[in-house]
């Protein structure tokens, strides 16, 4: 195993580093998108199936191997279902990357709006006003939000006030603040599934949760009930001691939000998220030894049928041709998995092969293969074919008519048309032929008998192109005489034309 292992590490290459990098960003992304959501531990517990199949395949454990690969069809399912809403934010996401409006994102962060946002929760908080406060992120909104009234003022504390003074018709509900405006106040906000029953909330923390597993944005919520300020984010609800730590907080957010200043380089974007960075380049590497390592060369041998194809239609090909050969191939594993053994054969184009006997070199361009595999070597390497023409010859037909039955004998036989055309080899020109009609049964009567045939095509023959191989047997029986019922009974064959008895 680790004679294996270091003979892969030998012949790494420069496009395997970039094949793992690309990889671990993929991975990476996927880590710190789950790092703060609850259903990070669905994605572990997958995770962690994975591995164990990847583990599977490395030591070749077939039957664990078999098993998962059944369940990663069902899981792909359910993968779905319980990731659609991060599916959804991460295709909204990938919309807004081309649009403008984040390049002409304003570049503020909006830190006096931090400010009155966290002054104006502690105000309420201590007179015991309810409030619920949405901060807007990167990621849409609209989606989420039902009702509300369009504002888009400046964010001040005493707007702010007095949206959430009880008396006043708009308080109930969210206000929506981006940068430093409220765009909207009395909005409706989904409620979360997964609140704890012991936490004793009530509707205004639950919908503050439910927009925070929804998208980026963060909710202050100002308890009417406790006098106390909570931050909703990324699923979770956690207390906030007093107005400085919001503000804090919230700085942070918008300094997050802002678009890409100068000193976030290269390296800034390396140190972010170590520990899932680094976790994912281990994923990747685990991944390409198991998956990606292509270059371990086998050799296969296959018994493969020989086809010619293209043959002129006035040709043919005479004697006992070569039906097989066999054929090895060599290839990485993998390309092996991509070939269907019965699909395989050698594939002899006979569209300008000249008359007679002559050998042909068989060649790997004769076979198609999938990419990856080449033709090593073909036994035997070369074949011997015969190669004639037909010419048309004219030959008799003759009715093949069973014994008469008891009694009687034949009287006349007339089979039409009496002669035929036919296609032989040119060497078997001078050769004698006779084509036969079917056996025709007779029936013990005096009347004609008319027999609607087949012709019987000896098999180095063909018949000339449009003719059906068919004939009629037209047969007369008559009473025998004394003498006659003397004979002999055999079989009975009759050449053509009107031959009378
Ligand atoms: P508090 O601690 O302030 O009492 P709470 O979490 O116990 O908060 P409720 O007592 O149910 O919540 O507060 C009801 C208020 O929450 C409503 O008057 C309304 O202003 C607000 N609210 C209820 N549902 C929603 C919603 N879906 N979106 C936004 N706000 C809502
Ligand atoms: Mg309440």
């Amino acid at each position: 195993m680790l004679t294996r292992f270091w003979s892969m590490l030998k012949s790494f290459q420069i496009q395997d580093v970039f094949d793992i990098a690309i990889v671990a960003i993929m991975i990476s992304a996927i880590l710190i998108w789950f790092k703060d959501r609850a259903s990070r531990f669905v994605l572990f517990g997958i995770g962690l199936l994975g591995l164990i199949y990847i583990l599977a395949r490395f030591f070749q454990l077939y039957l664990t191997t078999l098993v998962l690969q059944g369940f990663f069809a069902i899981f792909l399912f359910v993968i779905v279902v319980i990731f659609q809403e991060d599916f959804r934010r991460f295709f909204e996401r990938l919309a807004l990357l081309g649009s403008f409006k984040i390049t002409l994102h304003e570049a503020t962060p909006s830190n006096s709006s931090a400010e009155i946002i966290a002054h104006t929760a502690d105000n309420l908080a201590r007179r015991h006003i309810g409030a619920l406060m949405v901060i807007a992120g990167n990621d849409p909104l609209d989606r989420h939000l039902t009702g509300g009234v369009k504002l888009d003022g400046l964010l001040s504390e005493q707007l702010l006030e007095s949206i959430f003074d009880p008396h006043s018709k708009g308080h109930d509900g969210a206000v929506v603040i981006r940068e430093n405006r409220i765009e909207q106040f009395g909005c409706h906000l989904p409620l979360t599934e997964n609140i704890h029953p012991t936490r004793n909330f009530g509707l205004r923390h639950t919908a503050a949760l439910g927009l925070s597993e929804r998208c980026d944005a963060i909710c202050v919520v100002v308890s009417e009930e406790r006098g106390t300020v909570s931050l909703a984010r990324s699923e979770k609800l956690i207390t906030i001691k007093n107005a400085a730590e919001l503000r804090n907080i919230l700085e942070d957010f918008s300094a997050r939000n802002a678009p890409a200043k100068p000193h976030r380089t290269f390296i800034y974007w390396l140190k972010e998220h170590p520990r899932e960075k680094i976790l994912a380049l281990v994923f990747a590497f685990i991944l390409w030894l198991s998956f990606g390592y292509q270059r371990d060369s086998v050799r296969r041998d296959f018994t493969v049928p020989i086809e010619y194809v293209n043959l002129a239609a006035d040709s043919v090909l005479e004697g006992s041709k070569s039906t097989d050969a066999m054929v090895a191939l060599t290839g990485p594993s993998q390309a092996f998995q991509l070939l269907n053994p019965e699909k395989l054969k050698i594939s002899i184009n006979l569209e300008n092969i000249k008359q007679g006997r002559q050998e042909i070199k068989l060649t790997g361009e004769m076979i198609t293969l999938p990419a990856g595999l080449s033709v090593s070597s073909i036994k035997p390497e070369h074949i011997t074919i015969s190669v004639s023409r037909f010419v048309v010859v004219e030959v008799p037909v003759e009715a093949d008519v069973s014994p008469p039955p008891a009694g009687w004998t034949v009287h006349q036989i007339t089979v039409n048309p009496s002669s035929a055309r036919i296609l032989v080899p040119e060497k078997m020109r001078s050769r004698r032929f006779h084509i036969k009609t079917e056996t025709v049964s007779l029936l013990p009567t005096a009347e004609s008998q008319i027999y609607k045939v087949n012709l019987i095509v000896p098999s180095d023959v063909r018949m000339e192109a449009g003719k059906t191989p068919e004939a009629t047997v037209v047969v007369k029986l008559s009473k025998k005489t004394r003498i006659s019922l003397q004979h002999p009974r055999k079989p009975f064959t009759e050449v053509s034309g009107n031959a009378a008895f």
